[in-house]
């Protein structure tokens, strides 16, 4: 699929969910540019030579994420050139934050931040990292995890995808992401092709969908990506009401949920990100039942 027809995915899936529900529409008029810029930007750095990595098969079996621990000093022009078109997009569709994301784009134009060391702590969940950069810029550590981590997400998602694709291949079996190590934002059930023995189980393949990096890897269908949890009677989950395709997937033993969309029986399968943004009236239900998302997103932290 390439960029046009992406975009149009993108357009068609946001209208599709604005209709179905009008209580979303400030939800879905921050984040639709946002995520057409994502897609955009990921294509422009694909285009001005930033290439996938290979993967590397022995950290794969040992489950270690492709960039965890690695230094990322080589992908700071790209970050850069992302932030460029992230941040006033951002800052466009979240007032709020937008005093932050010019102090950080300010910065990072005048070289007054260290990118490699941003983009390491972003990805190394280093918050006592993100802390000390965000006070030495003057701005809201978490706003400069999000902004950093959305001008982060294309670069990972241009240079991990075969990384991805090899984790699945390879049966990762983990419920962190094998390019970035986060935890999903939300999980996406599909048709069985030609399943494996190891993933195999009726009523299909349950995929993972990164919360920082959108790379998709298949997963368990019976077992909590946030604990490991595989034992039946603490895992359940919850359909809102009148919606067959949309569920949560909980674990007792953590507290935990991710939000799932069945695309099992569906033509055209929706827009992942599309797909968690309408959810959300389902997250507001589960946290306040008490359980916390397996993954903090952008879309359950900000306001528009
Ligand atoms: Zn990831
Ligand atoms: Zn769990």
């Amino acid at each position: 699929m390439d960029r046009s027809q992406e975009l149009e995915r993108l357009r068609t899936w946001t209208e599709r969910l604005r209709t179905e529900n009008a209580s979303l529409a400030g939800v879905l008029d921050a984040f639709a540019p946002l995520f057409a810029e994502l897609l955009k930007t990921r294509a422009a750095l694909l285009a001005a030579g930033l290439s996938p990595v290979d993967p590397d098969p022995q950290r794969l079996a040992r489950r270690l994420p492709r960039f965890v621990d690695a230094p990322l000093g080589e992908y700071a022009q790209a970050f850069l050139a992302s932030a460029r078109r992230i941040l006033p997009v951002m800052a466009r569709s979240f007032p709020g934050i937008s005093e932050d994301l010019r102090k950080l784009m300010y910065a990072l134009e005048s070289d007054a931040v260290d990118s490699a060391a941003l983009m390491e702590g972003v990805v190394r969940g280093d918050e006592a990292a993100l802390a000390r950069q965000a006070k030495s810029l003057g701005v809201d550590a978490r706003s400069l995890e999000l902004a950093a981590g959305l001008a982060l997400r294309p670069v990972l998602e241009a240079v991990g995808s075969e990384v991805a694709r090899a984790a699945t291949l390879g049966a990762w079996g983990q419920g962190y992401c094998p390019v970035c190590g986060a935890l999903p934002a939300l999980a996406i059930l599909r048709s069985s092709g030609q399943d494996d023995a190891y993933l195999k189980n009726h009523g299909g393949q349950r995929w993972l969908h990164c919360s920082r990096c959108a790379a998709q890897w298949r997963f368990q269908r019976h077992a909590c990506p946030h604990c490991g949890n595989e034992e039946h009677g603490t895992l359940e989950y919850r359909h809102p009401e009148g919606r067959a395709e949309a569920r949560a997937d909980l674990c007792r033993k953590c507290n935990r949920y991710l939000a799932t969309c069945d695309a099992s029986g569906a033509l055209d399968e929706p827009v992942a990100d599309v797909a968690a943004l309408g959810l959300l009236p389902m997250d507001v239900v589960m946290q306040r039942d008490g359980f916390a998302p397996v993954a903090r997103t952008a879309w359950n932290s900000l306001d528009p």
